[in-house]
Order: structure tokens, then C-alpha cells, then sequence
């Protein structure tokens, strides 16, 4: 029995082309989603790196993490999911899940503007402890880097790098030239 698609012949294993099917039918399905429409926008202008996105999103964090899921194991990976697709328990989500009890989204540091994850960054207060962390960042990369490379690229460029992706690191993003700047090094 010979597996066809559209008339053309499936040479790779039919479990293995079956589960890819299945899985990209899935993630178009979670890309049509109302919530994700501006995820599906970074997607179709190629500017998500998806496969290192999925390891990402997978990643476990002890061997133990692997076999079985753990509370903390499943509350990182929930909090990933939210991040990207902006739904944080920040006021403006509250605000719409709970109209019984909150009354405003206003930020409670500012008082001026609506608390949206994307003000949690942006606020003038918080920009200093932004930078610290993306520098902080930017030198534990460079860190990593230099452990497997043999010509580590100097510390500015990192530094450029990673303040420049800052919009997708904020919603825990692999930025497509962020990623292919890093295989050209490792
Ligand atoms: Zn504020």
C-alpha cells in the first residue's frame, strides 16, 4: 500500500508524516485564534523562530521534568503561554474576566495609564530595572557563548543584540534575527 497527498507519493514514514500533519493542523488552528492575532502576524512576516519557540516552551528544567509534570514545572510553562499571547493577570485581563471586582484598569503606580502588560514595561519607573535586566542578560549569553564558540563576538554586539529584541523578549519571543545572529557564532 503506497500513501499519496494531492497525487504525490509520501516517501518518509507514514506515522511520521501523519504526526507532522497533525501537528501543523494544530498549530494553524491555535494561530486562527482571536487571542493570537498578533502572534499569527509575527508569524507570517517570519519574524518568530518557531522550532527554537518550541524547544523554549518545552524546555524542562531538571531530568526529573521529563518523565513527569511537575506544579512548578506546569505553572512555568503556563506562565510562558500567557506571556506570549498577553493574557497576565495584569487589570486590563482582570478587568475583563472579574467586572465585578475591578472597577478600573488604571495602573496603581501611575494612576495615569491602563495596567496592560505591555505598560509594565514601558512605564518610565521600571526602565531602569528593564535595562539592568536585559544587560545582566546580554552577558550571561555572551557567557554561554564564549563556552562554545572559538571566536566569541565582543560583548557591545551581544549587548546590541539583545537590547534590540527587547519588544520580543518581553513576551517571551525568539526573535528570528536574534536566533540567526546566534547560529552564526555558535
Ligand atoms: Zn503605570
Amino acid at each position: 500500500m503506497i500513501m499519496t497527498c494531492d497525487d504525490l507519493k509520501i516517501e518518509a514514514s507514514s506515522r511520521r508524516c501523519i504526526k507532522h500533519l497533525s501537528h501543523a493542523q494544530n498549530f494553524h488552528q491555535f494561530l486562527l485564534l482571536r487571542r493570537a492575532k498578533e502572534i499569527l502576524v509575527l508569524t507570517e512576516q517570519h519574524h518568530i523562530q518557531w522550532s527554537a519557540m518550541t524547544r523554549m516552551l518545552n524546555n524542562n528544567q531538571t531530568d526529573n521534568d521529563r518523565s513527569t509534570t511537575s506544579f512548578p514545572q506546569h505553572r512555568r510553562r503556563a506562565f510562558k503561554y500567557k506571556l506570549f499571547i498577553n493574557e497576565l493577570p495584569t487589570l486590563t485581563q482582570l478587568i475583563k474576566r472579574r467586572p465585578d471586582l475591578y472597577k478600573k484598569p488604571t495602573c496603581v503606580l501611575c494612576n495615569q495609564e491602563d495596567e496592560s502588560q505591555e505598560h509594565i514595561w514601558t512605564y518610565p519607573a521600571h526602565h531602569h530595572t528593564w535595562i539592568n535586566i536585559l544587560s545582566k542578560a546580554a552577558h550571561l549569553l555572551h557567557d554561554a557563548i564564549k563556552c562554545n564558540s572559538d571566536t566569541p563576538p565582543h560583548i557591545d554586539i551581544i549587548m546590541k543584540l539583545v537590547h534590540e529584541s527587547r519588544t520580543f523578549i518581553t513576551k517571551g519571543l525568539v526573535f528570528t534575527i536574534f536566533w540567526s545572529s546566534l547560529t552564526t557564532y555558535v
